[in-house]
């Protein structure tokens, strides 16, 4: 209880203490959370445009989930990966029905949910593809961060890192159709894409790009797997990213908005790929009951308040009240889908814009030097809208991001 009446100066003193230093964070500690907003311990207000990194769908400290929790946890919290649980059952029988897939494999992260993509795509070209065992990924992909995932990933910045990676992986350009077909081989067992790349600035995909990649995938009997683990569960505007493209995959990942901010994530296959023996994939926290109230009672929320058609109507919404200040600003290239949307800004100055914006009290994120992102709760409304487009606006001045300073 002691830190509870800490200063913040304090507390960010011993945080830089005794924290290893892993991420850059602004000197501030966030303190509370509801619906679109944030507070830090000094009680500022803080308007939230990258909603827990994509991951607070129904906003903060949502009743839904906050209810979900309260109850399961009084009734059980963890009985033991050994054991079915009801609400494990339940959400497993809710995200199979609005899926379209057959089978579910449950996971605590987006990473560990592609981690078991990345096994059963290897286990599918033991069996099936006479040993083969390479996976074909996107150059500027992001697929997490445990040593497998990370080697699927196609960030130039990964690539010096704990050497040597997994081996196995090749990665080929977005969209690129004659890249891919080159990629692939009699060693290939499956190929895995994200349909809008978010960490990579987002890129989405082609429909006529992935509409041959599945017949493809089909004519060699290799493994087609989305990383929906940004794109799923309503961000998109569609309940799930594919039905934006028609393009059904074999396996697809969920994670980020799945429970709302309770760490959950599922890997979702269909029957043919139902290939896992026990003791192949597991985890000792995986599917356990806290976890599965949480992810059923977000979901459920999702669909009943069909929060991917307001994520379509916010985010077209958002995309035009941009498009309006390519006049004055130096804002272009607007892009992305639902509330999963990008722009550029001159190169070096995202980083520079989205810490004006939070001294203002607005939360976006610069995935790298010229692109901001967005990615607001799946509950924001018009209000939200204007008030985001409010201060980033005033935070372009700030930053002399106008035409007339850029152009002079
Ligand atoms: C965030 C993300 C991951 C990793 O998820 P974690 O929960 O951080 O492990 C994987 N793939 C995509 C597309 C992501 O956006």
């Amino acid at each position: 209880m002691q830190s509870l009446n800490k200063t913040t100066d304090s507390l960010l003193a011993s945080a830089k203490q005794s924290l290893l230093y892993t991420a850059n964070r602004p000197d501030i500690v966030m303190n509370r959370g509801e619906g679109m907003y944030l507070w830090d311990t000094e009680g500022n207000r803080y308007l939230d445009y990258v909603g827990g990194w994509a991951v607070t769908s129904l906003g903060h400290s949502p009743a839904a989930l906050r209810d979900a929790l309260a109850e399961q946890s009084s009734q059980l919290v963890h009985a033991s990966p050994g054991f079915y649980n009801k609400p494990m059952i339940e959400f497993a029988n809710l995200l199979t029905e609005i899926s379209g897939f057959d089978k579910v494999f449950f996971a605590n992260s987006g990473a560990e949910a592609n981690e078991s993509a990345i096994k059963l795509a290897r286990k599918h070209g033991a069996l099936h593809r006479d040993g083969a065992y390479e996976i074909i990924t996107m150059t500027n992909s992001f697929h997490g961060r445990t040593l497998a995932t990370m080697s699927a990933t196609g960030k130039e910045a990964f690539k010096p890192l704990f050497e040597p990676k997994i081996p196995g992986f090749k990665h080929v350009p977005i969209n690129d159709l004659d890249a891919c077909f080159a990629a692939i081989s009699d060693r290939t067992c499956a190929i895995m894409l994200e349909l809008v790349q978010g960490e990579g600035g987002v890129h989405a995909v082609e429909a006529p790009y992935l509409q041959a990649l599945r017949k493809a995938c089909d004519v060699y009997n290799i493994m087609l797997i989305f990383d929906e683990v940004q794109t799923g569960l309503g961000r998109t505007g569609k309940l799930f990213a594919y039905e934006h493209y028609g393009v059904k995959p074999d396996v697809m990942t969920l994670a980020k908005g799945i429970a709302g901010g309770y760490p959950v994530s599922a890997m979702l296959a269909t029957e043919k790929f139902d290939l896992f023996a026990p003791g192949d994939q597991g985890g000792t926290y995986g599917a356990a009951p806290l976890g599965m109230a949480a992810g059923y009672a977000v979901v459920s929320e999702i669909i009943n308040k069909r929060l991917a058609d307001n994520a379509a109507n916010q985010g077209a919404l958002i995309q035009e009240k941009l498009t309006g200040l390519f006049e004055d600003y130096a804002v272009s290239h607007v892009r992305g889908k639902g509330l999963l949307l990008g722009f550029n800004v001159p190169e070096g100055t995202a980083p520079v814009l989205a810490a004006e914006c939070l001294r203002n009290g607005l939360l976006i994120n610069a995935p790298n030097a010229s692109t901001i992102r967005l990615m607001p709760p799946l509950i924001v409304t018009a209000d939200d809208v204007e008030e985001m487009i409010t201060i980033l606006t005033a935070g372009l001045e700030a930053v002399g991001l106008t035409n007339e300073a850029v152009c002079s």
